[in-house]
């Protein structure tokens, strides 16, 4: 089932593939973006790549732990929304969880009702709820912006921006006429504290759909090679 681009994406990590499936079939017909990862490794790989709102993250999982990964995926990503599937009846599992950084927790058996609840309080909490307050309109050239209704009015007509658009432009335009690192967008705009070991073409791929996006002002966004990226001044 195909989303509409903004819709929240959520990384599945679990191993069993019938939950995998499960859970995929769930979040895609509730209007997510699922992508289901099946070991530990393959888990912290993705979650590392900037492209989720919400990793879902079981406990047992073969090789590298729940726990593990959920520890080191917050160490690069301190505000990425991590939703924890313990055992029933496994207390010390919540607690561990907990403190290596997740978010909240599922016990398995779940209901699908509680489950989609609590993905649904994470993302309003991370802010990807559609909640934190939009800035005032403004301008790049000839292309209005407004945060309000997320569009960019060009010549052509109204255009939808998604969220993380809308957020790369307000920090270009807050620092216009300065360059912008690849880093300093990973870290506001997505949130990862140290993302040297991110894969930067998240953020290329990125303003390429932007530069799409902004029609006649495409150019506006300058590439500052080997820098990051600049609005002109
Ligand atoms: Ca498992």
């Amino acid at each position: 089932m195909s989303q509409p681009d903004d819709s929240p994406r959520v990384l599945v990590v679990e191993d069993e593939p019938a939950i995998q499936r499960g859970l995929c079939d769930v979040l895609a017909y509730h209007g997510y973006q699922p992508t289901g990862s099946d070991t530990g490794e393959d888990g912290l790989r993705e979650g590392l790549t900037g492209q989720y709102d919400l990793v879902l993250l079981d406990v047992m999982l073969p090789g590298k732990s729940g726990f593990d990964v959920c520890e080191e995926l917050r160490a690069e990503a301190p505000r990425l929304p991590i939703l924890m599937l313990t055992a029933r009846g496994a207390e010390e599992d919540v607690v561990r969880g907990f403190r290596c950084g997740s978010d909240d927790y599922v016990t398995k058996p779940f209901s699908i009702a509680e489950l989609l609840a609590r993905v649904e309080a994470l993302l309003r909490r991370s802010g990807q709820g559609g909640e934190a307050g939009p800035g005032p309109p403004f301008s790049i050239g000839p292309v209005e912006i407004e945060p309000e209704r997320r569009i960019a009015v060009t010549e052509e007509g109204e255009v939808e921006l998604s969220r993380r658009e809308l957020e790369l432009l307000t920090l270009l335009v807050r620092e216009r006429g300065r360059i912008v690192s690849r880093r300093v967008l990973l870290q506001e705009v997505w949130g990862f504290e140290r993302p040297e070991r991110l894969e930067t073409r998240t953020v290329d791929m990125h303003i390429a759909k932007l530069r799409k996006k902004l029609g006649a002002a495409r150019d506006a966004i300058e590439t500052v090679r080997g820098e990051g990226y600049r609005l002109a001044g």
